[in-house]
């Protein structure tokens, strides 16, 4: 190949981008990732690992404030967020020069500047035209959202600048009760401040099974943290010392800030795919099941695409596409098996299909449930966690979908995936052993209750 011309070439190198780069290489096809920022994209330098970052440091300020009930006393004097940042900086830049190291060794070309698709086979980056012989991929990711009017400046943010913030606000307004929204304001109550959530929908986490938006509304309004739920924002206005924001209801909140988490939008504007007629869809790449676009040898990856906004999604589609181009035919990515972590404290995972969702889908006569609670599990009573590990099966049936809340179930969202990507029986998998005392144990439980034989489990 000439050195601008490659099978593939892939705009945007955050998680869709370069798994497809890694992927490809690995297949044998040349490949150049155009990447106009940091390589890594969204999750690794404004999204995932930095915000997780913080809400280990929020736990672990949790741990102190609450130590002396189980008899440690430490105290929590303050929060020094420049020192915390520092940390999350630390994490950040030591997996960002793993993975320019990563990229690097398996010959990925990285081309920096800011690319535009001109044809359905090349892509322009700073007047030099690179050629793609058998596919281009267009992995561009997304941005903070905000509502008509509600602009985004001086005290009204988005997450760019909430991890940047030098202090701890004494108080603030979160609007959007979604992932993000709640992650933050975990984060901020751990760290001392006075939060409320304000979400336009009925409940927190409107995705996620009822169940577990009830669970973390209780849990929440336990730990101080506030949430007006079904009342839509209507302005907000800013001074030097802080911001006052009204609802349609009639309410005024005021705080030193208004964190703006009302979803993120495709960032696929202005950069040649209509021209080249790329179907969009409000701003959205629409794809086949095979995230190839309209347009033959155009794919697209990540959140571009419409459907769930995760890094660990936006990789198995890198992954798909780049065996698609090189041939492999691989199985078609199903959504609903997709694991969703939410990781706030306490924090919500789920995977598979909801309890409405699978009613929908099979009929109420049809579905069985089965909520194991947490007060039962030893591991959760040490960590003074509650919850509960939600089951949903079709009846006589496979489970499908998998729904949890308690503090660290993130980490047990592994086994769900597997029995709901394995549409796994109740009866089958309630044979297998779970190390005692474990969280994980929790799932043994539902497991054996759900096939007709509960152990530790009022009946
Ligand atoms: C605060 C926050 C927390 C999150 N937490 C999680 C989490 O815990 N777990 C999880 O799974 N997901 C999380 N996400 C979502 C996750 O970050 C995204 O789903 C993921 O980054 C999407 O990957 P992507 O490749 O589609 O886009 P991105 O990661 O956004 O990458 C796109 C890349 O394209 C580049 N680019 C754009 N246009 C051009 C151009 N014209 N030329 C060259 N380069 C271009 C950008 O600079 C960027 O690097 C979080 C997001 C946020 C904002």
């Amino acid at each position: 190949m000439s050195g601008t011309q490659f099978d593939l070439v892939i705009l945007g190198g955050g998680s869709g981008g370069y798994a497809a780069a890694l992927r490809g290489s690995q297949l044998g096809l040349s490949v150049a990732l155009v990447e106009k920022d940091k390589l890594g994209g969204t999750c690794l330098h404004y999204g995932c690992i930095p915000t997780k970052a913080l809400l280990h440091a929020a736990e672990v300020a949790d741990s102190a404030r609450e130590s002396s009930h189980i008899g440690v006393n430490a105290t929590l004097e303050s929060i020094d967020l420049v020192k915390v940042n520092a940390y999350r900086e630390g994490v950040v830049s030591r997996l960002y020069k793993g993975l320019q190291g990563l990229v690097k060794s398996r010959a990925v070309t990285l081309i920096e500047g800011t690319g535009r698709l001109t044809s359905p086979t090349t892509v322009d980056v700073a007047g030099t035209t690179y050629t793609a012989t058998k596919g281009v991929i267009l992995a561009t990711g997304s941005y903070a959202r905000s509502l008509p009017g509600l602009e985004i400046g001086g005290r009204v943010i988005t997450s760019y600048e909430a991890l940047d913030l030098e202090t701890v606000p004494a108080k603030v307004i979160v609007l959007g009760g979604g992932v993000i929204g709640v992650e933050f304001a975990s984060v901020w109550k751990s760290f001392g401040a006075d939060v409320t959530i304000v979400e336009a929908l009925p409940r927190l986490v409107p995705n996620e099974d009822e169940a577990c938006s009830k669970a973390l509304d209780r849990a929440f309004r336990k730990r101080g943290i506030a949430a007006k739920v079904g009342v839509r924002f209507a302005g907000v206005t800013q001074s030097d010392t802080g911001v006052v924001v009204s609802l349609e209801d009639g309410t005024t909140l005021e705080a030193d800030l208004l964190l703006v988490a009302v979803g993120r939008g495709p960032n696929a504007g202005g950069m040649g795919f209509e021209e080249v007629g790329v179907a969009m869809d409000r701003g959205f790449v629409l794809t086949n099941d095979r995230l190839s676009t309209n347009v033959p040898g155009v794919y697209a990856v990540g959140d571009i695409v419409p459907g769930l906004q995760l890094a660990h999604r936006g990789f198995a589609q890198g992954i798909f596409v780049a065996e698609e181009i090189a041939g492999l035919n691989p199985h078609v990515i199903d959504e609903a098996g997709i694991p969703r972590v939410t990781y706030c404290e306490p924090e919500v995972a789920s995977v598979g299909l909801t309890q409405a969702q699978a009613t929908e889908k099979y009929g109420a006569e049809r579905v069985e449930a089965y909520e194991y609670n947490l007060g039962g599990n030893g591991k959760s009573q040490i960590l003074g966690t509650t919850g509960f590990i939600k089951l949903v099966r079709e009846k006589d049936g496979p489970v499908v979908g998998v729904h949890m809340v308690g503090a660290r179930v993130g980490e047990l969202i592994g086994e769900g995936q597997l029995v709901v990507n394995w549409e796994a029986y109740p009866e089958d998998v309630a044979t297998l052993i779970h190390a005692h005392p474990t969280q994980n144990e929790a799932f043994g439980e539902a497991f054996l209750a759900l096939a007709g034989k509960p152990l530790h489990a009022h009946s």
